[in-house]
């Protein structure tokens, strides 16, 4: 384990014992709540109290969540859920929503056991969204840890812990973030979230396959997903959340580590583009499906509610963080805005297929767009804005979907290429649009980090993607997946000679990327759990590569 010395203020000693001040947090409740308002207690009465108030099991069952730092804040989550699943429908996680939104409190304290408290007050679960509570806070001190906690009536939560961003501009000298995606339940233990948080990063980027809305064949499932259903609706998103946030692995992530994060498609449906879903729903249908898999998502996530906050089908995610003069990372939505896949159409091209030049030439349509027209332009902005300035060293960005060119050689020579429609690929004139404007602005060190393909990729990206003697542009590193099975091995590692930006495949081992920045380099270690279906799985680094303060491209160490 390394220490972090950035986002972290004068009170960076206890850092050292963070885990073990944590579990004490959790477990002396003597100092701050407790105290004063919970009168019933101090009568003797606490068993009534506790009865009086959370008779039905803790409220805070799924834990609690911090996101999103600024210099002076961040977003803290939980969710009053004392059934969290298989519960009526109409009672989400065993809550009346006619009982209307519930006033809880919460203290925020400079230390690990709540001596120090900074400051508390009341938030809001709101009925409309499940009972979750997205508190927005302001006005704390720039680049130090703080810990949190919840209470109601009997009950208070486990303790968590936030942080604050640096000021922009303030020197930074080192950034650990952990990158994650597609963590399906039925298909492993969350091994790879539990060394995640072990090795204590500054920040999580969980870039998409939160969860999987849908089901493995009966007997298939590790772990089944609930009641074996679907998830097509609110209920049924909201339960499978709920059974996630139940794995006390992906629980103490959240409660120890801080968050920013995009989906992907199976937050609401396997590959679906915008209103158009795999399965030829008419868009308006489909939509409502978003607008449920969109609410159940945002009432689960440490998001901020004055951007993230769902309006029907539309959710505004994308968003990008500073962090001192060290590193701006850039978070974008690769799904909800995106045009229809290339050659959609009955009866089998819902999602993401294979096509060539000659089979689809809508594909090379570039007035088609992964991010969508406003989403392109304000990210183009910001690249323009950044690279103005300059005073950023490292230009993250965060997104779902595998942005490098990838071609399948076909079995007949002359049918040249397949290409996938669901990754940039699908969508070539919005990666020469990004491309064409890291290029022209010159923007400081850009690096993609992906998800989506369920393997470790080390990339390069070429002003034009299909020409690697075309100027090299940015770095792309793709982690693999919590759980989910990655892709052929031998077929992809057969058609790498046709793809020499392709500096690294494999797709073998399941976990997560560590990434660790300073001034001079940023370095990716590909880490690696020994086998999914070990609860108690070990950790391993399969490959590190860095890429130097400056210097376009990767090198493996
Ligand atoms: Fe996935
Ligand atoms: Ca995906």
């Amino acid at each position: 384990m390394t220490m972090p010395r950035c986002l972290s203020g004068p009170h960076a000693g206890p850092l050292l014992t963070r885990r073990a001040a944590l579990r004490l947090a959790g477990a002396s409740l003597a100092s701050g709540f407790l105290a004063a308002p919970y009168v019933a207690r101090a009568t003797g009465t606490a068993a009534t109290a506790r009865q009086t108030h959370w008779r039905n099991g803790n409220p805070f069952s799924l834990g609690v969540a911090a996101g999103e730092p600024s210099v002076d804040g961040f977003v803290l989550w939980t969710r009053l859920a004392p059934e969290p699943i298989g519960t009526d429908p109409q009672k989400p996680g065993g809550m009346d929503p006619h009982a209307g939104d519930i006033e809880i409190a919460y203290e925020i304290a400079a230390d690990p056991d709540f001596r120090d408290i900074h400051r508390s007050g009341k938030a809001i679960a709101e009925a409309a969204y499940a009972h979750s509570v997205h508190l927005e806070l302001a006005g704390l001190a720039a680049n130090r840890p703080y810990w949190y906690r919840f209470a109601s009536g009997d009950a208070v939560s486990r303790a968590g812990r936030a942080v604050t961003a640096p000021l922009p501009g303030t020197p930074l000298d080192r950034l650990k973030i952990a990158v994650a995606s597609c963590s399906n339940y039925e298909r492993g233990y969350f091994s790879a979230y539990r060394h995640l948080t072990d090795e204590q990063p500054d920040l999580v980027l969980f870039l998409g396959d939160y969860i999987y809305e849908k089901v493995l064949a009966p007997g298939k499932a590790l772990r089944p997903h609930s009641h074996g259903a679907v998830a097509a609706d609110l209920h049924g998103y909201r339960d499978r959340y709920a059974q996630y946030r139940l794995d006390e692995d992906l629980q103490r992530l959240h409660a120890e580590l801080p968050m920013l994060i995009t989906l992907d498609d199976h937050e609401v449906q396997n590959d679906y583009a915008g209103e158009w879903s795999e399965t030829f729903d008419p868009p308006a249908r489909f939509l409502e499906r978003r607008a449920a898999g969109f609410q159940a998502f945002y009432e689960h996530m440490p998001v901020r509610p004055s951007r993230a906050r769902p309006q029907g089908p539309d959710m505004r995610i994308y968003e990008r963080f500073s962090f001192g003069d060290l590193a701006e990372i850039t978070m974008l939505d690769g799904r909800q805005y995106r045009d229809r896949e290339a050659c959609y159409g009955p009866p089998d091209r819902g999602g993401g297929h294979l096509v060539t030049d000659a089979s689809c030439p809508e594909r090379l349509d570039l007035s088609r767009s992964i991010l969508g027209a406003t989403q392109e332009r304000w990210l183009h902005d910001g690249i323009a804005a950044a690279a103005r300035q300059g005073t950023t060293r490292w230009n993250l960005f965060g997104q779902d979907v595998l942005m490098a060119q990838f071609r399948q050689p076909q079995p007949a020579p002359e049918h040249g290429f397949a290409f996938s429609t669901d990754r940039w690929d699908g969508y070539p004139g919005s990666r020469a649009r990004f491309m064409q404007q890291l290029h022209a602005t010159a923007l400081r060190n850009p690096v993609v980090l992906s998800g989506d393909i369920h393997s470790f990729w080390a990339n390069d990206l070429h002003l034009d993607a299909g020409n690697p003697a075309s100027p090299l542009v940015a770095s792309e590193f793709v982690g693999t997946s919590i759980t989910s099975p990655g892709p052929d091995y031998r077929a992809l590692t057969a058609w790498l000679p046709a793809n020499p930006q392709v500096k690294f495949f494999d797709s073998r081992k399941r976990g997560y990327m560590a990434i660790e920045i300073t001034r001079d380099s940023l370095t990716a270690h590909f880490r690696t759990i020994s086998d999914v279906t070990d609860p108690k799985a070990s950790l391993s680094t399969l490959r590190s590569f860095v890429i130097e303060n400056g210097r376009l491209g990767t090198m493996s160490v």
